[in-house]
């Protein structure tokens, strides 16, 4: 714990200075050690680090994915389409948040901002507390290589690898030398029950199983954040459960995660459902209290 602690004194030096550039990055290493370590003892320190260790109320832990005020329009005159208004989002570390809403009110394009693979029209997005909107283009491909994971509806597995290849993958074009590439692929595959198929190809695994090694591809490495675009949609209910729940154990281990779905008993799973209507988030609820306003509004569709 010693880097941990070294981290955090000099975060609370960073607070006291009021320099908030060097506390939002310190914050972030934080996240990671918390990770590290969390994944060694296998417990939630998240919360622990996020209110029991903050030294006073001045200091606030940046959110890892945050939005203010997203707006994206596509097209102009009237082919005009506003496909997010001004919508508003905090993701902390260890939370999982599910999002909802009919077909076409904005939820692919809230995940494809989010991820930094579009800028919003107005508004800020923010990933660990540092804004998009100031990255070069290079920052920004880094921070999708390392930071941000994706878990799509169809796998997107490369056939022509093993599964334990496919995890690798991005962590070996982002430069890590192959060994420890492949030994951060094994652990995330060991972790989701997945050691036994690392040496099969995509088309020798189930599609519950596809869909673990999309998963484990997405938490490798130092990932903070995982994106998913209905993860559970090509597979039956209980491999959908299975699928959310692994989501689920990745958020306990300390990553953010913003799920996509329009199964609302899954949605139920997470820490908290948004509900998309029309580009607008029209809704917030923490399931178990209070999911009524979320069913009233159609959150079953
Ligand atoms: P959802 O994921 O909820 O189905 P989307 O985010 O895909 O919704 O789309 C929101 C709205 O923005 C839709 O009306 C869609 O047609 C429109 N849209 C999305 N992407 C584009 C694009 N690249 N160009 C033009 N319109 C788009």
């Amino acid at each position: 714990m010693a880097d941990i602690n070294g981290l955090y004194r000099s975060l609370l030096a960073a607070d006291e200075a009021g320099d908030a550039a060097a506390l939002a990055a310190l914050a972030w290493q934080m996240y990671g050690q918390l990770r590290n370590v969390n994944q060694d003892s296998g417990r939630n320190v998240m919360n622990d680090a996020r209110t029991a260790s903050a030294p006073s109320a001045r200091y606030a832990v940046p959110a890892v994915l945050e939005l203010r005020g997203v707006s994206k329009v596509y097209g102009s005159g009237p082919a005009e389409v506003h496909a997010l208004r001004q919508a508003d989002l905090s993701v902390q570390a260890g939370s999982m948040v599910a999002v909802m809403g009919p077909s076409g009110s904005g939820k692919s394009t809230l995940l494809t901002i989010a991820g930094s693979l579009e800028d919003p029209t107005s508004g800020e997005v923010l990933v660990g507390g540092v804004p998009l909107a100031g990255m070069s283009r290079g920052a920004k491909a880094r921070l999708r290589r390392r930071t941000i994971g994706y878990v799509f509806q169809d796998f997107n597995l490369l056939p022509g690898l093993t599964a334990a290849e496919n995890v690798a993958l991005p962590l070996e074009l982002d430069g890590v030398p192959v060994r420890r590439a492949r030994a951060a692929g094994l652990r995330a595959l060991d972790g989701l029950g997945l050691a036994d198929r690392a040496n099969r190809y995509p088309d020798q695994l189930s599609g519950g199983e596809r869909q673990r090694v999309a998963i484990a591809r997405a938490v490798a490495g130092e990932r903070r954040l995982l994106l998913a675009d209905e993860p559970s949609g090509a597979l039956d209910s209980a491999n959908g459960e299975t699928v959310i729940g692994l989501i689920r154990a990745a958020c306990r281990q300390g990553m953010a995660a913003v799920v996509v779905t329009h199964d609302a008993q899954l949605a139920s799973l997470a820490d908290r459902v948004v509900y998309l209507r029309d580009g607008q988030l029209a809704d917030q609820t923490v399931p178990g209290r209070g999911r009524e306003p979320l069913l009233e509004t159609g959150g079953n569709r």
